[in-house]
């Protein structure tokens, strides 16, 4: 059925595909998630404008539903503006100006430029319109032999939502993506310990496949996956307390770049998700007992070790 797109189809069940985007689906694009049922509903439109054209060609798409409101998972929202466009009870207005967007990502209204003029300009991101409908945690889209079950999952950002297809048992996670860089929580609205109870929600449900936003669907039991996924959150931990035995400040930990280890080629953006994930990190560990606050900055707490 699929066979003109140029990028990998996966069936999850009848009627029910992933499809996957340039860059391996991830940033700025992600995978879409196609059910036909009574009506046919994306989930996600990060792909690229070519395959959401055909597909759309293939078999119209009647409702267009989203994980959150990043723009690798809302992209090319515009194709469908004359569709039904269904968005999470907790997404924001400033969904639908880029400046505002902008700053509910970015935290100060001159980042809020800079990133409104890369997402507009350089990706193409419209702002979006007021949707036709919102879902909240545990609401049930049935369409056809589908039960779409929507599970709210924040942490990674407030209106994060995980899918779960109760009849052929499909979970699908968003941005709990498995990636090896670990959970993504450098902004202002995202929280480490929503993200880890999240994450432990729906790892506990009954699945029998494992679909992420930025990687290939996964069979069986995917109880590893999970947990070298939560592991992320230590390993951020760790790489920073590893430069704690001398007090250290946030902007200069941001500095010596931890966490993104200077991989990532947008150096503003990095050093602003840098300094949230560190913040937040940090924040914690004041919390748990595995970091003081000096004058001169932040250092370990080795006195737990002491005898
Ligand atoms: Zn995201």
């Amino acid at each position: 059925m699929f066979s003109q797109l140029k990028h990998k189809v996966y069936t999850l069940s009848d009627n029910f595909f992933c499809l996957t985007a340039p860059n391996k689906s991830r940033f700025p694009f992600c995978n879409g998630f196609l059910l036909m049922g009574n009506e046919t509903i994306l989930i996600d439109t990060g792909l690229d404008k070519d395959t959401l054209l055909a597909v759309d060609k293939i078999k119209r798409i009647d409702t267009v539903i989203f994980t959150h409101s990043h723009p690798d998972h809302i992209l090319n929202w515009h194709l469908f503006k004359d569709r039904q466009i269904w968005m999470p009870e907790e997404t924001p207005p400033a969904i639908t100006d880029l400046h505002q967007l902008g700053f509910r990502f970015m935290g100060t209204e001159e980042k809020a430029i800079y990133w409104a003029r890369l997402i507009g300009d350089g990706l193409g991101l419209k702002p979006f319109r007021e949707p036709d409908m919102r879902f909240k945690d545990k609401d049930i889209i049935e369409s056809g032999p589908f039960r779409l079950k929507a599970i709210h999952a924040p942490g990674h950002l407030s209106d994060h939502y995980c899918f779960f297809e109760e009849n052929s048992q499909t979970l699908i996670t968003g941005d709990i993506d498995f990636s090896g860089f670990g959970p993504f929580y450098g902004q202002p609205e995202c929280n480490i310990k929503l993200f880890r109870e999240s994450i432990k929600k729906v790892m506990a449900l009954p699945y029998n496949q494992v679909c992420a936003s930025h990687r290939s669907p996964f069979k069986g039991n995917a109880t590893g996956l999970f947990e070298t996924f939560l592991n992320g959150f230590e390993r951020h931990s760790q790489a920073i307390l590893d430069l704690l035995d001398a007090p250290q400040t946030v902007p200069g930990l941001v500095q010596k770049s931890p966490i993104y280890k200077d991989m990532m080629p947008d150096k503003r953006l990095q050093e602003t998700f840098e300094s949230g994930m560190i913040s937040k990190n940090i924040a914690l560990m004041l919390e748990t007992g595995r970091v003081l606050e000096t004058d001169a900055g932040f250092i370990i707490n080795d006195t737990r070790f002491a005898t």
